[in-house]
């Protein structure tokens, strides 16, 4: 994790210090991108935050948009996006905005700023998190460190106890036990592992939907506003792959998107994959979605889109705007397409 931010931070910096990027441009720069958001926020001081790289101020959220328009790229909803897909239609680079989870901050602080710059976004709402029965098991995690000083947990079902009380060994236990639950071979165990080290340390690991994300009400408000599109993100939002049952990942996404329906009015016919990286979603979720007939489906996988992905719409890539990042001109260099590419080893589709 560590060293991956290190390597992209390394490469980025050389790109756009080299000014590489501008030369590839004509080569990787894609027919357009579709922009990852998760927290739209004022930063806070903490020290211990594993999770920043998923918020962004909403100075930079702001600097974001004032960049695209004055760079006059057509920011389009998905659907328009499909339908440019369909109609090979490339004429200009266009940006799709996107945000996972439904978190409340999106309400207070980006939905203003898309409002007033009138650019359409999208949503995906795994509706567990309005149902209040949601596990954001990575903010679980992170509340256990920082409420504690020594934690205790059922590794391979051996009691571990691990120190925790300064920045640093609070930094490298969340890594190590993130990267733990990451191996482990079902979204099952993963639960298991997560409920049984909320229980011990008393952290309610509900409560973070109910804090942190929008109710039924709030997500049905939006859904009224034309710029906005509400996707399916699953209902219990599981890593896919890691759900070895086909059936139990088909009904994942579909009734996420009955759900949907029935309490908006609208049926959803995007669809984000839960996490999205190779270690979440593959062939069988792209398929299944693709069978589901879904419009198209979002990966976390970095990367531009080229006319190729028309074959490939339930395997998109995505740029994500990463809070370790916030700075324009590391956005410049993964628009471009530049940084992307070297990442996919220069490949256009990455979706094996
Ligand atoms: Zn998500």
């Amino acid at each position: 994790m560590t060293l991956k931010k290190t390597i992209i931070r390394g490469g980025l910096e050389t790109l756009y210090f080299s000014g590489m990027h501008h030369l590839m441009r004509p080569l990787f720069g894609g027919v357009g991108a579709i922009l990852t958001l998760h927290h739209v926020r004022p930063s806070r001081p903490d020290a211990f935050q594993p999770n920043r790289l998923l918020e962004v101020s909403p100075h930079f959220f702001e600097r974001l948009l004032r960049w695209l328009k004055r760079r006059n790229f057509d920011v389009i909803s998905m659907d328009e996006m499909h339908r440019r897909f369909i109609a090979d239609e490339f004429r200009r680079r266009f940006v799709c905005i996107t945000f996972d989870d439904g978190y409340k901050d999106f309400k207070t602080h980006a939905y203003p700023l898309l409002q007033k710059y009138e650019m359409p976004f999208a949503l995906y709402i795994a509706t567990s998190f309005p149902d209040r029965l949601g596990e954001l098991w990575w903010l679980a995690l992170e509340a256990v460190i920082a409420q504690n000083d020594r934690i205790g947990m059922l590794i391979d079902g051996r009691q571990q106890f691990f120190d925790c009380g300064s920045v640093k060994e609070k930094r490298d236990l969340y890594d190590a036990v993130y990267g733990y639950l990451r191996s482990l071979k079902t979204e099952d165990e993963l639960r298991r592992v997560v409920r049984d080290l909320c229980a011990r340390h008393r952290v309610d690991l509900v409560g973070f939907c109910r804090d942190l994300c929008m109710g039924w009400d709030e997500i049905a408000e939006l859904s009224g506003d034309p710029l906005c599109t509400i996707g399916a993100h699953t209902v219990n939002h599981k890593m896919l792959l890691k759900v070895p049952d086909e059936t139990a990942v088909r009904a994942e996404m579909d009734m996420s998107r009955a759900v949907l329906e029935a309490a908006l009015g609208k049926r959803p016919e995007h669809l984000a994959y839960p996490v999205g990286d190779p270690t979440s979603a593959g062939p069988r979720e792209f398929r299944i979605a693709s069978e589901l007939g879904f419009k198209t489906a979002v990966t976390t996988r970095p990367g531009v889109l080229f006319r190729a992905h028309r074959d490939y719409l339930t395997a998109l890539p995505r740029i994500s705007v990463n809070g370790e990042f916030q700075e324009q001109r590391y956005l410049k260099v993964l628009v471009s397409g530049a940084a992307t590419a070297m990442w996919n080893g220069f490949r256009r589709v990455n979706a094996a």
